[in-house]
């Protein structure tokens, strides 16, 4: 019998009929807000309920990273198809006491029997969907650990108070909304495939009715009671194993269902790195990403670099202002795709990436008139030649686009930007029996053969290793204070996300929440350029295939969420104003 979930619909203020047990009491609504500002702190995440946890952490004395892992708990409940505890992410922290900024890699390691050959069967990668939906794509989950890190580290709450909140909220239940009922829809094929996805979300639950997941509730609470030990070397972990290894796989469906060979010793053996992050002066700020594996702060940091070789300053119009953008991002990718993987596997020039000799040697080849003839070929950001590249252009392999991202700030100063994902929405699409949450598929990010023959490629499988993830927690600090902190979901396109909220903002000089709301174009060494209907639709946008960009449209590009100090000990917080059915931005005192 399912323990979930659907037991109501709300119906604005008017019941139909009565659908409901008498004694289950119905979820509220909680508003979506894109800009919130005032005092006492600021959260930005997509989903009301999650930023409303964190404000309470800030309002009842938690800092900045007892909310952050309160509200990433939550969107364990509420975003459950890019986040949880089955998933990865990375972890970007301000100080506001030592001014230094901090990350913790929490990414998913393969297990320890995992090689080159992971995703090849007789000499050959198996199709992209079959390592989708599978055992042999899930990764061992680093964010339960990354969660107690922080805590441990930064934070003032112990773990079992930062997770009775989102507990609370998946035994309680929470108002279905649009993106949740689309997410079920996309996946209802794969998901009726396991029973254990199945009993949970299908039938896909109406907009509107209240979801409740009481067996994530009591995971959350025997996390609680045991800590992540729980899940690294106890009962959680030994059915986390189990169910990798013999996924639950409805009888008689057609689906070819892969096991993995995760086991309980490569769950013993995780770990969280706490990494330096990437710096990269631009414009006289100083910017703060994730360095390797993840290509987020090393391509930010390189594209910006090229947009401030040698050009003009920010009135440039906005038509030659998008074609460097754009250029700058291919010439970035083209860099990432060669150079980025586990830094314990492979040698990642980080600190040549983000340099600005490296990123001047690259901006001379951006002509002011015409655009780059699709992908381009690397660099060498230990060896920069003006203007030469090695030949042999690396594509940006694809990566699935839906994930979380969530940034706070408190009273004191701290900040935290956050994204964390399952890899695809919905992950592998397997529930853990009985636990409430879908294990991640994070090991597809790994490239299942060299992603252009003949080039060394970074991104291969190995034990223990850790696939290239593109996520981009973003912190930007002028004189040592933070001037805004960001990210996004979108797999490949976080980066371009990232990179064109932070031009928006600090170069163009729109205000937050204009430049979270812009339309987004990403491109990412391609031949075409992905765009949303939005962007299309302006002058630019013809002014730019003048040039030669060509582009494919496409509905939604990321999902930002956002803070900035606003003055007078006041933040800003900001969240997608319609992307997503809209975040919430919410602040401590109004
Ligand atoms: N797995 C992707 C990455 O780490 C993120 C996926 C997403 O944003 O949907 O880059």
């Amino acid at each position: 019998m399912p323990r979930s979930r659907v037991v109501g619909v709300l119906v604005s203020a008017v019941l139909v009929g009565s659908v409901l047990p008498a004694s289950v009491a119905r979820a509220a609504e909680v508003p979506r807000v894109p800009e919130a500002v005032g005092r006492g702190g600021a959260v930005a995440s997509i989903d009301p309920d999650a930023s409303q946890i964190g404000v309470d952490v800030l309002r009842r004395g938690g800092n900045a990273v007892d909310a952050a892992v309160a509200v990433a708990a939550a969107l364990g409940v509420t975003d459950p198809f890019s986040a949880g505890i089955g998933g990865g992410g990375f972890f970007v922290y301000y100080d506001a006491r030592t001014h230094r900024v901090s990350t913790l890699d929490g990414r998913e390691t393969a297990p320890a029997s995992a090689d080159e050959a992971l995703f090849l069967e007789n000499g050959k990668a198996i199709p992209f969907a079959d390592a989708v939906t599978s055992g042999l794509s899930v990764g061992v989950p680093g964010t339960p650990r990354t969660w107690q890190r922080a805590l441990s580290t930064w934070g003032t709450w112990s773990f079992d108070q930062v997770l009775r909140p989102a507990e609370d909220l998946a035994r309680r239940g929470f108002v279905v909304d649009p993106t949740f009922r689309r997410q079920v829809d996309n996946n209802a094929a794969r998901f009726a495939d396991f029973t254990s996805t199945r009993d949970l979300y299908l039938p896909a639950p109406a907009v509107g009715s209240t979801f409740r997941n009481p067996d994530l509730a009591d995971t959350y609470r025997e996390l609680r009671r045991g800590g992540v030990s729980a899940l690294y070397r106890g009962t959680l972990g030994r059915e986390l194993v189990d169910t990798v290894r013999t996924p639950p796989v409805v009888p008689g469906t057609a689906r070819v269902v892969r096991p993995g060979d995760l086991t309980t010793a490569d769950l013993a053996a995780y770990d969280v790195v706490r990494r330096e992050p990437t710096r990269t002066r631009w414009q006289g700020y100083d910017v703060y990403g994730v360095p390797a594996p993840s290509s987020g702060g090393t391509t930010v940091g390189e594209a910006l670099n090229i947009l401030e070789a040698g050009v003009p300053d920010g009135d440039e119009a906005s038509g030659p202002f998008l074609h460097r953008y754009l250029e700058a991002s291919r010439l970035a990718y083209a860099d990432r795709n060669r150079w980025v993987g586990d830094p314990a596997f492979v040698d990642v020039p980080t600190k040549e990436l983000v340099s600005q000799r490296f990123a001047d040697s690259r901006a001379c080849l951006i002509s002011p008139t015409r655009a780059l003839p699709g992908a381009v070929a690397p660099g060498d950001p230990r060896a920069p030649r003006p203007c030469a590249d090695s030949g042999v252009a690396a594509q940006t392999p694809y990566e699935g686009r839906d994930t979380t991202h969530l940034t706070v700030a408190d009273k004191w100063g701290n900040v935290v930007a956050y994204t964390l994902t399952l890899e695809q929405e919905g992950g592998s699409g397997i529930v853990v029996p009985g636990r409430g949450y879908l294990l991640n598929n994070e090991l597809t990010d790994f490239s299942f053969t060299p992603a252009t023959p003949g080039v060394p490629d970074p991104n291969l499988p190995a034990a223990g290793k850790r696939p290239r993830s593109s996520i981009s927690p973003t912190i930007v600090l002028r004189d040592g204070s933070p001037v805004l902190a960001l990210g996004s979901p979108g797999g490949a396109s976080i980066i371009t996300s990232v990179l064109q909220v932070l031009l928006n903002r600090l170069d163009r000089g729109l205000s937050l929440v204009d430049s979270v709301g812009a339309p987004r174009a990403s491109q990412r060494n391609g031949a075409t350029t992905q765009a949303e209907e939005s962007f299309l639709a302006t002058p630019e946008a013809k002014w730019l295939e003048g040039l030669g960009h060509r582009f494919t449209s496409t509905a939604e590009i990321g999902a930002v969420t956002a803070v900035e100090p606003a003055g007078g000990g006041r933040w800003r917080a900001v969240a997608e104003p319609t992307r997503r059915s809209g975040g919430a931005a919410r602040v401590v005192r109004p």
